[in-house]
């Protein structure tokens, strides 16, 4: 886990791929040292100290506990390699038929962990447990993901308040978890989730994205981006859901199997029934907005 966000001189929190590569007069949320902003091809891009990196940063990184929101781009839930393909084994086995697994095949750890519900003899998956076998439908995903960004927030937002009202010196760094917190929780509600159908030589592919600028700019460019690989090409738009930019990269792991590059270009499908993909994002509930984040769209930044 890396720094991925520094603030800029007007204030504002700024995203590592908003940023030039090289250095750059952002500075750090916790300690206010000039960043430099890496964007190689080996690491993930992130932000290093131009100078010395400061004590605050240096155990984020090694403790991997930078602020992050839950089950956004990781939904393997610690799962290791090899646990992770048995619990791929049971869902093709059991879980998908609805059959109840047997005690010994399964692991308290996963029961602990809330993938698995049961009694003493058979257990069955829970609705977490199929995600990291991306078998959960959209609409269900986000009624598991939604609680979860909302009391991380309340708990990073608790532990600010505890520091400050006791004036403890790690105030500044809690209050900058905090921050980074919700400048990443903002950015999933302000975006929209599109879904386009592409036609190209006789073809058909689907593309997912997520924009926060008008929906017909972004499809003018996909088709640009099309006609750079095809003689021809149509593109159109099958649907848009608002504030959804939470469900992006939970679609891309949940339908990895039809994931189909073109190119340098990696957000494209081919699915044998597009109608079954179209029922699951349909199954989303419009997003409404409850109050907490309206006010985190606001963008306000955190009390100081
Ligand atoms: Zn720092």
């Amino acid at each position: 886990m890396w720094l991925k966000f520094g603030i800029s001189p007007a204030g504002e929190l700024v995203p590592v791929d908003e940023a030039v590569r090289g250095k750059t007069k952002l500075t750090c949320l916790y300690c206010g040292g000039l960043l430099t902003a890496r964007k190689g091809t080996v690491k993930q891009h992130h932000f290093a100290h131009t100078g010395e990196t400061c004590q605050p940063v240096v155990h984020r990184i090694k403790n991997r506990a930078f602020p992050s929101l839950p089950l956004y781009d990781n939904f393997l839930i610690q799962l290791k390699g090899e646990e992770l393909e048995r619990l791929k084994v049971l869902w093709r086995e059991y879980g998908r038929e609805q059959r109840p697994i047997p005690k010994d095949l399964t692991e308290f750890r996963w029961i602990l962990k809330g993938l698995m519900i049961g009694d003493r003899h058979c257990y069955q998956f829970t609705n977490l447990g199929r995600i990291p076998v991306g078998a959960l439908p959209l609409g269900q995903f986000n009624q598991v993901q939604e609680p979860m960004l909302l009391s991380e927030l309340d708990k990073l937002e608790r532990s600010a308040n505890v520091a400050i009202a006791a004036g403890l010196s790690a105030m500044d760094e809690r209050r900058a978890d905090l921050e980074i917190y919700r400048v990443q929780l903002r950015r999933i509600l302000l975006n929209s989730l599109y879904f386009l159908e592409v036609r190209a030589d006789g073809e058909t592919f689907h593309k997912v994205g997520i924009t926060t600028r008008p929906i017909e700019q972004r499809i003018k460019e996909v088709g640009r981006d099309m006609r750079s690989h095809f003689s021809e090409a149509e593109v159109n738009l099958l649907g848009l859901w608002q504030h959804r930019g939470n469900v992006e990269l939970y679609f891309k792991h949940r339908y990895q199997r039809f994931n189909f590059p073109i190119g340098t270009l990696t957000e494209y499908f081919r699915f044998p029934k597009v109608e079954t993909v179209l029922r699951d994002l349909n199954g989303m509930a419009p997003k409404v907005l409850s109050a907490v984040e309206w006010e985190v769209l606001g963008g306000k930044r955190a009390a100081s």
